[in-house]
């Protein structure tokens, strides 16, 4: 179904530096004016803890932006995805969701054209607990598209 990824030997430190880079300066942080949704997420296990502002329009992400504090790995990854998600139509966002669930869950082979530079963290799924880290933005906008207003906590 999927290619994979030719695994080169310097794809670690690549993928290491576009986390370095979103954590030092995260793409689309800050309140989001006249946003249509809110909802915060929370990690206790890390105390990540993000707020997620989305603007939809006919069944499309029209923007997108997140704020909170959070590890290096939440952080890059709330920075990744809405980058990632701004744009996209909904069923777009839930096959996006999918396959990020499962890079970091799963060993099999991903699709590296579709998840672009996500694929940099591929390599949490080795730490349970970074798991967390850098799933807590996606459950959170999951949770949103959804229409629940609760906010989204990590077990
Ligand atoms: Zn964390």
């Amino acid at each position: 179904m999927s290619k994979g990824i030719q695994l080169m030997f310097d794809i670690k430190d690549l993928y290491q530096e576009v986390i370095v880079d979103h954590n030092r300066s995260p793409r689309n942080f800050g309140k989001l004016e006249n946003a249509d949704t809110t909802l915060e997420g929370f990690n206790p296990l890390c105390g990540d803890k993000l707020t997620l502002y989305l603007k939809t329009d006919s069944g499309k992400i029209n923007d997108i932006a997140f704020d909170g504090s959070g590890c290096a790995i939440s952080v890059a990854s709330a920075s990744l995805m809405t980058d990632a998600m701004k744009g996209k139509s909904l069923d777009e966002a839930e096959i996006l969701f999918n396959e990020f669930h499962n890079l970091v869950t799963t060993d099999d082979d991903y699709d590296a054209d579709s998840l672009g530079k996500l694929a940099a963290l591929a390599g949490v799924k080795d730490y349970p607990a970074r798991v967390k880290c850098a799933s807590l933005c996606w459950h959170t906008l999951h949770s949103a598209l959804q229409g629940n207003n609760t906010p989204v906590k990590t077990e």
